[in-house]
């Protein structure tokens, strides 16, 4: 649905471009995910795909016409959750989405529902101005919703929010998604990319490192094996046994059969930990 080719952008000035060669392809009503650390060029590829910031090399696709194709209704049809959230700071959280959704062309849906959704009824009459952090964040979130687009467009949409708010937000996206929407998600948390994405590319240095299912990357890049902790002659011990091999499968059977095994730990990795493993840097 959605194909980027060989994007290549720099920011004037720069010495060395923010990101390069970036290709992926996203099919309709999946959530494709940007996995990253800061810096490493995620929100300037959402900013190119958005028509925020232009093509210089390479190709954004929507059903293979280019932004320009598409003409101003575009907009209509997406929605786009900022990682610095702008608002209207003088306005209540309640104006600035009834006039946000004064802008579209499409129907839109009611503010006051959207506030509910993220949780900032009681803060409806409140200036955006007084908002904290979180709550501007939620407001931004809210107001990509509005028009019920096809495609979103979330720039780290869980980051600096309590777990348990981030847990509503990411409901809200699963819900997006149960919809029929499309999913461009940005973020360096790998639990909201494993949780949420269907597809996952690792992004460094302005380049991708490698794209699948989460679970084909950490069946690619885990061991397999399973961390066994067992008591013999009342002492706790610990061992790491593979399935691949016969002795660690006779050694894990006998374990069980004796009913000496405490705990069981499969070994699969973390997305993190295969980021580190493919660029010797942490998302943090
Ligand atoms: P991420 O979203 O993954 O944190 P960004 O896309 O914001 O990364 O940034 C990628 C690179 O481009 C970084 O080196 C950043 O410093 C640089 N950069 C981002 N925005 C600008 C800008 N407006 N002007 C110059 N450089 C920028
Ligand atoms: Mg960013």
């Amino acid at each position: 649905m959605i194909r980027v080719q060989n994007l290549t952008f720099s920011y004037p000035r720069a010495a060395t471009p923010a990101v390069r060669e970036v290709s992926f392809a996203m099919e309709q009503g999946q959530i494709f995910g940007f996995l990253g650390p800061s810096g490493a060029g995620k929100s300037t590829v959402q900013n190119i795909m958005i028509g925020l910031l232009p093509v210089q090399q390479g190709e954004v696709l929507y059903r293979d016409r280019t932004i320009a194709d598409l003409g101003k209704d575009f907009f209509d049809h997406i929605g786009v959750s900022f990682e610095h959230p702008y608002l209207y700071e003088k306005l209540t959280g309640l104006e600035n989405l009834k006039y946000y959704g004064g802008l579209f062309q499409v129907p839109t849906l009611p503010p006051e529902k959207l506030l509910e959704m993220v949780g900032l009824t009681d803060a409806a009459n409140q200036r955006a101005g007084e908002y904290s952090k979180g709550m501007k964040q939620r407001l931004v979130f809210a107001r990509a919703l509005i028009n019920r687009p096809e495609i979103l467009f979330l720039d780290e949409p869980t980051a600096g929010l309590d777990p348990t708010t981030a847990r509503r937000i990411m409901g809200i996206i699963t819900g997006e998604k149960n919809r029929g929407a499309t999913i461009f998600l940005t973020t360096h948390n790998m639990m909201v990319a494993d949780e949420l994405c269907d597809t996952v590319a690792f992004i460094n240095e302005g380049q991708i490192i490698s794209q699948d299912s989460p679970r084909s990357l950490k069946l690619q890049y885990g061991q397999k094996a399973v961390k066994v902790e067992y008591r013999e002659n009342g002492e706790l011990r610990s061992v790491l046994l593979s399935p691949d091999r016969d002795e660690d499968r006779t050694q894990l059977s006998q374990l069980l059969e004796r009913d000496m095994v405490e705990t069981l730990h499969s070994q699969e990795s973390t997305l993190e930990q295969i980021f580190i493993e493919l660029t010797g840097r942490g998302l943090a």
